[in-house]
């Protein structure tokens, strides 16, 4: 088979599945055949192990001359004049990007219902939410549309739906992969990482995208391991953590015995593992919520009508200009974020607030900069229950934020984790975070790959 028929089967199978499972926005399908038909041409020796695979990209990565709207109605028609470094390296992988994810607007969501274009359906039960805000990412993959998806994760976006999914999600370090060409949300959580069947589809597409770029100041300028020669099975002497909050209530029992099961098999195979502390987790959600809240009021002023996409077509003077573009342009849940935000940031409230959730965040961080003093990876669920169904949750905001209670610790301190899946309850994938050290992806891999 040539790659131009292979990228041709992608198209036919997100064609026939999309009416089901919604997970695309704009397609690239006149491009990507023709960059296919030139791939064609390239010697075997040249090609390495991605060369030619049909790839997904969230929306909130741009894509030169392929529209990016982040979900939102804002960004209506913004063809981006560039590409996203990560975009760029997948062009140099040789993969072929088919089209663009669904997701929750500004990935501000744990459902994709805030996307102003569409819901994603969970190819497991249409029924129930895939997850979000990286929702299309995950389901494209699970519905075996495309076999490799980018997300984004600021708040456990990529492993919450992947979890929901059935799917292989990571975010790795922060600093690991450049946010050059990502639509800011919240700068100093976001993390773009790969989505995938299995754990070395998903070490081939992280190293792909890895590394030092001069365009984003917070990539880190560390040497990037091959992940891949990471999975050797071995897992003897590995010593794991077990968060004793990571169990507490609203987890559901299937969950917990899910973990209990897959360290069960850890143990078989020469892992040990202890419950441990990480006390200030219960502080997680909170903290996230004002600082994520706070970095995305200050990120999304640059949306004003003038530079991107919708504007308003009522407007007396630039001061309406402004305030309907936004009021019409912008969905409940991104202006709830931007009045938390910008309450928090307001002075005489900035101190109570903004710099009060910093310093708890820098204890979260010492959290887990202690535990893996003792620790090689920490394990729990990912998230407390399976997919919910759409429209369950979505007015309320605060159980729909509770949603990631177990996947924004991680954000806030910055390490990396994976979601495996590793369960059912009632016919819904249930997943496996394995959290790990700063730039050590190498051994978060090594332990997934043992529930493959
Ligand atoms: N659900 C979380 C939020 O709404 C996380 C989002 C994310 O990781 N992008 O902020």
């Amino acid at each position: 088979t040539t790659i131009a028929e292979v990228t041709k089967q992608a198209f036919d199978r997100i064609e026939a599945l999309e009416p089901k499972v919604d997970a695309f926005l704009a397609m690239n399908k006149e491009q990507a055949m023709q960059q296919a038909e030139e791939m064609d041409k390239v010697p075997l020796a040249e090609r390495g192990p991605l060369f030619g695979l049909p790839i997904g990209v969230k929306d909130n990565i741009v894509t030169e001359g392929l529209e990016t709207t982040a979900s939102s109605r804002i960004l209506e028609g913004f063809n981006p004049i560039y590409n996203a470094t990560v975009v760029e390296k997948l062009k140099a992988a040789g993969m072929i990007t088919v089209g663009k994810l669904n997701m929750d607007e500004f990935a501000m969501g744990s459902s994709n219902e805030n996307s102003y274009y569409k819901k994603t359906k969970n190819p497991w039960n249409l029924e129930t939410v895939p997850g979000g805000s990286s929702g299309g990412s995950a389901a494209a993959v699970a519905a075996g549309e495309v076999p490799f998806t980018l997300g984004s994760d600021t708040g456990g976006s990529i492993r919450q739906p992947a979890s929901f999914c059935g799917v292989v999600g990571m975010k790795p370090t922060y600093g690991r992969v450049s946010r050059f060409g990502l639509i800011a949300f919240a700068s100093s959580l976001d993390q773009i990482g790969p989505v995938t069947r299995t754990v070395k589809d998903n070490a081939l597409l992280l190293q792909a995208i890895s590394g030092h770029d001069e365009r984003d100041s917070t990539s880190a300028d560390i040497e990037v391991p091959n992940f891949a020669e990471a999975l050797t099975g071995d897992i003897q002497g590995l010593r794991i953590g077990v968060p004793k909050e990571y169990f507490a209530e609203g987890v559901s029992e299937a969950a917990k015995q899910a973990v209990r099961d897959a360290l069960q098999v850890l143990e078989e195979k020469g892992a040990t593992w202890e419950e441990i502390s990480l006390p200030h987790s219960k502080y997680a959600l909170a903290t996230y919520y004002l600082l994520a809240s706070s970095e995305a009021s200050s990120n999304l002023s640059r949306f004003d009508g003038i530079r991107y996409g919708y504007r308003t077509q009522k407007a007396g003077n630039l001061l309406e200009f402004y305030m309907n573009t936004r009021s019409e342009g912008f969905g409940d849940e991104v202006k709830r974020r931007i009045m938390l935000g910008t309450y928090a940031l307001s002075s005489g409230y900035y101190e109570a607030y903004y710099k009060k959730a910093q310093k708890v965040r820098t204890l979260i961080k010492q959290d887990f900069d202690k535990a893996f003093e003792n620790y090689d990876v920490i394990i729990g669920p990912t998230t407390p229950t399976p997919a919910f169904k759409i429209g369950e949750i979505i007015d309320d905001p605060l159980t729909m934020y509770a949603n990631d209670i177990l996947t924004i610790p991680v954000n806030l301190a910055g390490v990396p984790a994976i979601s495996v899946p590793c369960g059912f309850e009632n016919g819904l994938p249930l997943g496996l975070q394995i959290i790990g050290k700063y730039f050590d992806e190498e051994t978060v891999y090594r332990v997934a790959d043992v529930f493959e």
